[in-house]
């Protein structure tokens, strides 16, 4: 009965009435010296065994108390905060509409009707292109009245900046043809001409259309297939506002050019573009588009 008592009662309590029933059992048997050391001896069992139970309730308490570590791992959270670098980069796809031109803001200069001395200019090819280089021109289109082989040969050859070989086809008005290979004849309709143009794979623009006396009747105008027209270029203040409407109504897009006679005509009037122009479908292309705007 006292034995099932022992297991009833708490491990500490019963560890020293463990070493008190050794002491009483050892000390029936031993002599007096020896029942101090085992008393001693069950003093100590007993002390060591209420030392140790607070230690490893220590311990287990210490590795609970050190588990937080695990709260630390927030840093994961930052990441999402890095992720919105990753939405930036659809902006270099849109960059491809800056020019690496020659004006202060990277726009693409050209200028699409020059004449040299092979007609009624005053100055040479080179002396024209010069100019031209010195302006910052990033294109240009020769187009003497007539065709001239030198020309042509030394603009399709021309390293220093682009430049397409043309003709201003001159019967009684007039009309550019650009990226010529060869001469246009002015003696056939103003749609020949144009057609005769397009043939060639040149593009056909009006010159100075509005301009005495050299001005197209307006129905010959939207239906000979021109390109373009230049505009602002009017006998007539009103004219440029007529110009406008036929642009909206018949999409015949304006063009700009200096019609250069002499170097000081170089950037009097011109075209700056915000795409580069290297060949004359990039050329259709920018000025379909819109790309270029009238300068000054
Ligand atoms: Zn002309
Ligand atoms: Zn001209």
């Amino acid at each position: 009965m006292w034995l099932w008592r022992l297991r009833c009662m708490p491990k500490v309590t019963s560890i020293i009435f463990f070493f008190l029933i050794c002491a009483i059992l050892s000390g029936c048997t031993a002599s007096t010296p020896n029942m101090t050391a085992t008393l001693d001896w069950a003093v100590a069992g007993t002390y060591a065994a209420l030392t140790l139970t607070p230690a490893t309730t220590l311990t287990a308490t210490n590795t609970a108390t050190q588990t937080p570590a695990p709260t630390e791992t927030p840093t994961p959270t930052q990441s999402p905060t890095n992720t919105p670098t990753v939405t930036f980069t659809p902006e270099p796809s849109s960059t491809p509409t800056t020019t690496q031109g020659s004006s202060d803001t990277g726009g693409w200069l050209i200028d699409l009707h020059v004449h040299t001395v092979c007609s009624d200019g005053d100055n040479t090819y080179e002396e024209m292109i010069q100019t031209a280089l010195a302006f910052g021109i990033d294109l240009i289109a020769m187009t003497d009245h007539v065709w001239c082989e030198d020309v042509a040969e030394a603009c399709r050859n021309e390293t220093r900046l682009v430049c397409l070989p043309g003709q201003e086809v001159s019967p009684e008005k007039h009309i550019l043809g650009i990226g010529l290979t060869g001469p246009v004849s002015a003696q056939q309709s103003y749609a020949d001409i144009v057609a005769a143009i397009h043939a060639q794979g040149g593009l056909a623009i009006a010159a100075h259309p509005f301009l005495l006396p050299w001005r197209f009747d307006e129905n010959e105008l939207v239906n000979i297939g021109v390109d373009a027209m230049e505009c602002w270029r009017s006998s007539y203040p009103e004219d440029d506002q007529r110009q406008q409407e036929l642009t909206a109504q018949y999409g015949i897009p304006c063009v700009h050019n200096s019609d250069a006679h002499e170097i000081f005509d170089i950037g009097t009037r011109y075209m700056e573009c915000s795409m580069e122009i290297h060949n004359l479908s990039e050329l259709e292309q920018a000025i379909r588009g819109g790309y270029c705007q009238k300068k000054p």
